[in-house]
């Protein structure tokens, strides 16, 4: 998802939701009051409650950026990325802890679960075209597979059922177009068929990059390619034309512990809770400063703003792991807590941030997570 809104424009949007509050103090009265007190502000607790323009105030560009730069610099000393599983994650979830602990304000929870992790790379060389490289992307979950020398064929339609595909295609490549159907299903009819690999070209201009959807299916390796190089292809095979491949994909599937962050305020109605929150994780090749460092940024510095306040109803923030594997680390919290409904009612509304600002000199973007 993506919007234009800036993070700054994140404590405004939380607010009035999260204090639900007026600005004096009902439990201490108003500091330098009339009475006994002589002036002296009460010394129990002597935050005033959050108003929408307070908080804000408290959540500026420099911080913001000083997060933004405090993730890059994670992402640089990890390989680049802060995918999950990864060392570049890990250290975002320690930074997010260590930053939330400071404040003491808030009851801390690590969460950890295990995912399967998945990631890896492709090379298609032509080698009947004098080895001619073929750019190429791998869906996520393939398995990886070698095959030099080995004759392309082409599927028939887009590859959806089992009777698109050739006798002749077992021990070879198959040639398939994108469409209709998902890259797993196409995946698994090729490996059926006994494929040594499948190529996807897209349907639309550009390259092509995807998921099978999970590590569970038998699949053929998968990559994709762009359209145009895909009709080149075609065009070849359609001639007559003898086309021989070369085709490598490495890639690495195995389960990883990660971790969600859940903080909620000590103070508030606990029954009543707002919850908000953002997904920690980059994708494998990037470092994920837009996607979604902007929104674990702009969360972590509202959670900070807001521990200099009282607030009537508690507030929760949930840093979310493995949302680029599909929604991992959400779903897996919101299992945990749907063995009680109670939990769940006391839950009134959820804000997610993702992409909520746009750090245009640090932005590396990797593929969408499609499935067909
Ligand atoms: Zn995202």
């Amino acid at each position: 998802m993506r919007t234009t809104t800036s993070s700054l424009a994140l404590a405004a949007l939380l607010l009035p939701a999260l204090s639900g509050a007026t600005t004096t103090n009902p439990e201490h009265g108003p500091s330098g009051g009339k009475g006994k007190g002589k002036g002296k502000p009460c010394n129990n607790n002597p935050k005033p409650y959050v108003t929408s323009e307070k908080l804000q105030a408290l959540v500026n560009i420099d911080d913001l950026l000083a997060g933004a730069n405090k993730l890059q610099a994670i992402a640089t000393a990890n390989g680049g990325t802060r995918v999950f599983g990864s060392g570049g994650h890990n250290s975002t979830v320690d930074w997010i802890m260590e930053t939330l602990e400071a404040t003491n304000y808030y009851n801390i929870f690590k969460q950890p679960f295990t995912e399967v992790y998945s990631a890896g790379n492709a090379t298609l060389n032509v080698v009947s075209d004098n080895g001619r490289k073929i750019e190429s992307n791998i869906m996520t979950y393939t398995p990886g597979g070698f095959a030099d020398n080995a004759p392309l064929v082409a599927i028939a339609n887009l590859g959806c059922n089992p009777a698109d595909y050739p006798a002749s295609v077992s021990g070879k490549i198959a040639l398939i177009s994108r469409g209709e159907c998902t890259f797993a299903q196409k995946s698994t009819n090729a490996k059926t068929a006994g494929a040594l690999g499948a190529i996807v070209y897209n349907n639309a201009d550009g390259a092509v990059a995807g998921t099978l959807g999970d590590a569970f299916g038998e699949y053929a390796p998968i990559i994709g390619i762009s359209q145009v190089e895909g009709q080149a292809l075609l065009a070849s095979l359609q001639k007559g034309e003898e086309v021989k491949v070369k085709f490598d994909v490495k890639s690495v599937t195995e389960n990883r512990i990660t971790y969600n962050v859940i903080a909620e305020t000590k103070m508030g109605d606990h029954n009543n809770v707002l919850v908000l929150g953002g997904h920690t994780d980059s994708v494998a090749a990037g470092p994920g400063i837009n996607d979604d460092g902007s929104g674990t940024v702009g969360v972590l510095n509202v959670a900070v703003a807001l521990s200099k306040f009282k607030v009537k109803n508690a507030v929760r923030f949930g840093f979310w792991s493995a949302e680029e594997f599909g929604l991992l680390g959400s779903e897996f919290y919101m299992k945990s807590v749907n063995s009680s409904e109670t939990e769940v009612a006391k839950m009134r509304a959820y804000l997610n941030f993702d992409m909520v600002s746009s750090y245009q000199t640090l932005t590396v973007l990797g593929p969408p997570s499609q499935i067909y």
